[in-house]
């Protein structure tokens, strides 16, 4: 069995980016509800006991399972992102990581304001990440429940676009939401992590 895994912070951590409120419909509703389909979903097939890693590697881009992966993708995606947040987060990163944007996009600026645009200009719902792939670092974008790991890349960091992100605060003011995510929530110790 799946299990929703609690959040890494109080839910009125990230205001006022992120109201307690979102949070509450956001976690305790949207991401527990993926949990719930995906133990239905997996009820007598061979998935029962698998890695949630494991279901969407194995679905990915397969018409019939289509449901199995949307929802296996969409916990991993969740979680991902709550751990890509938190309180005073922000600002520019130290160490490889830094060095590494440097190398890959000219210098902070550069990133931040790629990342920004990249995000931003997801049509519909989707996810803006930061990714590692061949030693490099990049900005991708990833449509409904897409994760950059099955075409072979290493998320670092994850922003949720779909409007259930947003729409309680900033309503369809997407950018405003993005651009204060990258600069007073981002957690870059969560991307040093997964560089390794
Ligand atoms: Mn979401």
């Amino acid at each position: 069995m799946f299990t929703l895994p609690p959040l890494p912070y109080a839910d009125n951590a990230l205001e006022p980016v992120i109201s307690a409120n979102t949070i509450s419909f956001h976690h305790g509703k949207h991401h527990k509800t993926y949990v719930d389909n995906l133990n239905n979903l997996v009820k007598g097939t061979p998935f029962e006991g698998a890695t949630l890693e494991k279901i969407v590697t194995d679905t990915a881009g397969k018409a019939d399972q289509a449901a199995l992966f949307n929802n296996a993708a969409q916990i991993w995606n969740h979680t991902f992102y709550w751990h890509s947040l938190k309180p005073h987060g922000g600002g520019k990163p130290t160490g490889k990581l830094a060095q590494m944007i440097d190398a890959s996009f000219g210098g902070y600026d550069e990133f931040r304001k790629q990342l920004s645009a990249t995000t931003v200009s997801q049509f519909g719902s989707g996810w803006g990440w930061l990714v590692a792939d061949h030693g490099a670092l990049k900005v991708v974008k990833t449509a409904n429940a897409e994760v950059p790991f099955t075409k072979g890349q290493k998320p670092l960091l994850t922003i949720d676009v779909w409007e259930h992100a947003y729409y309680l605060d900033h309503q369809n003011k997407r950018a405003a939401y993005v651009d204060a995510v990258i600069d007073r929530l981002l957690n870059w110790d969560f991307a040093a992590a997964n560089l390794g």
